[in-house]
């Protein structure tokens, strides 16, 4: 599990991000009737994504596009699809890797293989 986002540096972090926004919005402290604060920890319990990846692999260049995992993979009949795969992170780039497998695995039960 990742560290350092204890309920100390959650709170800290909060705090500040409400301070910023209240130099926009006066009184906005005030006019809190709920207030949900999450860390990759929080994000990693909900989703299972290590160390809490909100959109996979980090999006650099040597991870990116092609470098991605493959949505063919070394087992058969097992298919990717999600931001782990190409094309990325995000949920249009999601659906888009979910309908480019869906099509693949079309084409190739058409094929017969
Ligand atoms: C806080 C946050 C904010 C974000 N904001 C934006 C945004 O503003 N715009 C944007 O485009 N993207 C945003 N993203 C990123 C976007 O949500 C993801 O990239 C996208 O949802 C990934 O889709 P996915 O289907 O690949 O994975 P997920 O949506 O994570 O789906 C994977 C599913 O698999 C399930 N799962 C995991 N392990 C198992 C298992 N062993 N067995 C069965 N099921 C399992 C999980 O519970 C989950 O339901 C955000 C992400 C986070 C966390």
């Amino acid at each position: 599990m990742v560290g350092g986002w204890d309920e100390g540096v959650k709170k800290e972090l909060a705090e500040r991000l409400i301070s910023q926004a209240e130099e926009m919005v006066p009184d906005l402290r005030q006019r809190i009737a709920l207030q949900v604060s999450s860390t990759p920890i929080t994000i990693e319990r909900m989703t299972g994504n290590r160390w809490g990846a909100a959109y996979g692999w980090a999006q650099i260049p040597r991870q990116a596009g092609i470098y991605r995992l493959n949505r063919v993979s070394p087992i058969e009949g097992l298919y990717l699809a999600g931001h782990w795969t190409a094309p990325g992170g995000g949920v249009a780039a999601a659906m888009a890797s979910g309908k480019i497998t869906a099509d693949l695995i079309g084409q190739r039960l058409m094929e017969g293989r």
